[in-house]
């Protein structure tokens, strides 16, 4: 039997992919074994959001050139006309619309791919994540996403609904819904749809099964989602993952972000009162032009806003991009003052999340063992982390579960 590992880079669009990769390949009677294994095909799932995204990816991909006979790169690193700067000699391109090529790559390269007849033996089926919809076309002035996904196409609602069915048939307890900007779902389609349909939709065609929003954009956020929240607490995870970037209006206009503080605001405060709510965002720091004045907007608004979870950034000029052009960067060693400082503050903010939530119970999907101990760990609902006493024959189960 021929075998492949998989390693990911980036955010859950393509921990997403690679799932499906995983699927396909396994599908095809490959056997899957953990990356840095040898292997007949190591699959590299780039990202390409920072320059550091890129330096790591190339190194993954000349790391895996050493331990499999072949190497396939896909991912936001690789654009749909195949390309990917300072690819390794020995390694394929295959863009993430033409995953189905990889099949044909690996036959040319005589590694055996047919039909599997072993049963699929992943044990203790947890989370699955599914990507709904592909691309965007809101181009940040910093982000290469647009140009390397294409613009946005929503997965057909009916194909959704039946593998949502069958993760649910399969076992897993918790779907996770990813896209590239999973706000714009069914915006396009003909007729028009949006995100909250979509989950309505997962809802009514599944029993027990709890779903989950990854990162979803403020802009055309769908409001009906929140009271979505509220009608399903049991379904619907009352986590949400809202990309802030920055408070100062000026900098989010530079941005292009689309909104104000005070639009932002208004949602995150409507999704805050929802029963149990616990919110995460991105924050993208030494934008150019980005003042002191600026910085003190953003650290009073995340004084005051009660976030589990901040993703920080530091900018990084991104060749194609309009913030690329602008002539007021920030210098390096400044940047790096800022990440600190504004990490330094989410940890403080993290505290005051979870003292509020402290002697509080919620559902927890048991995830692992911690080694050494008699406890396991997982997530809740709304995506505080909790460990608590316990062994293995709770894995992959939801248990009520007191956040200590
Ligand atoms: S919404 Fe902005 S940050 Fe998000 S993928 Fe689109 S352009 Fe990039």
């Amino acid at each position: 039997m021929s075998s492949f590992s998989i390693s990911t880079l980036g955010c859950r669009a393509n921990q997403a992919d690679s799932e499906r990769l995983s699927q396909m390949l396994r599908a095809a009677g490959m056997q899957e074994l953990p990356a840095g294994e040898a292997v007949d095909c190591a699959l590299v799932n780039t990202c390409t959001i920072t320059a550091e995204a890129d330096r790591k990816s190339l190194k993954m991909i000349r790391r895996r050139l050493r331990e499999a006979r072949v190497v396939i790169v896909t991912g936001c690193g690789v654009t749909e006309r195949g390309g990917i700067a300072g690819l390794p000699e020995g390694a394929f391109a295959v863009s993430p619309q033409e995953h189905k090529r990889i099949l044909d790559i690996l036959a040319g390269e005589n590694i055996s791919v047919g039909e599997s007849s072993e049963p699929d033996d992943r044990q203790h089926r947890t989370r699955a994540l599914i990507r709904v919809q592909d691309g965007c076309d809101h181009f940040c002035s910093y982000c290469i996403v647009p140009y390397v996904r294409g613009a946005v196409r929503s997965f057909d609602c009916d194909e959704l609904v039946h593998q949502v069915q069958r993760l649910e048939r399969d076992g897993y307890k918790e779907i996770v819904l990813t896209g590239i900007h999973l706000a714009k779902w069914g915006l396009e389609l003909e007729p028009r749809r949006d995100l909250a349909y979509l989950v309505g939709r997962f809802l009514e065609s599944t029993s027990a099964v709890r779903f989950r929003l990854s990162s979803v954009e403020p802009i055309s956020f769908p409001r009906s989602l929140i009271d979505l929240m509220r009608e399903c607490p049991e379904r619907l995870c009352p986590h949400l993952h809202l990309p802030l970037q920055h408070a100062s209006d000026r900098i989010l206009k530079r941005m292009r972000r689309g909104y104000t503080l005070d639009e932002y605001d208004e949602l995150a405060q409507m999704f805050l009162s929802v029963p149990g709510a616990c919110m995460t965002t991105d924050i993208l720091l030494g934008f150019p032009g980005e003042t002191e004045e600026d910085m003190d907007i953003l650290s009073a608004y995340l004084e005051r806003t009660p976030y589990y979870h901040l993703h920080v950034f530091p900018y990084s000029r991104r060749p194609g991009t309009a913030a690329n052009t602008y002539k007021d960067q920030v210098p390096e060693q400044l940047k790096k003052e800022r990440v600190e400082r504004i990490i330094a503050l989410g940890e403080r903010s993290k505290e005051r999340v979870l003292s509020a939530f402290r002697g509080t119970k919620r559902p927890v999907l048991v995830e692992r063992l911690v080694p050494g101990t008699d406890l396991v760990t997982g997530t809740a609902d709304n995506y505080i982390s909790v460990s608590f006493p316990g062994d293995a024959s709770m894995l992959g189960q939801i248990i009520c579960a007191v956040i200590s």
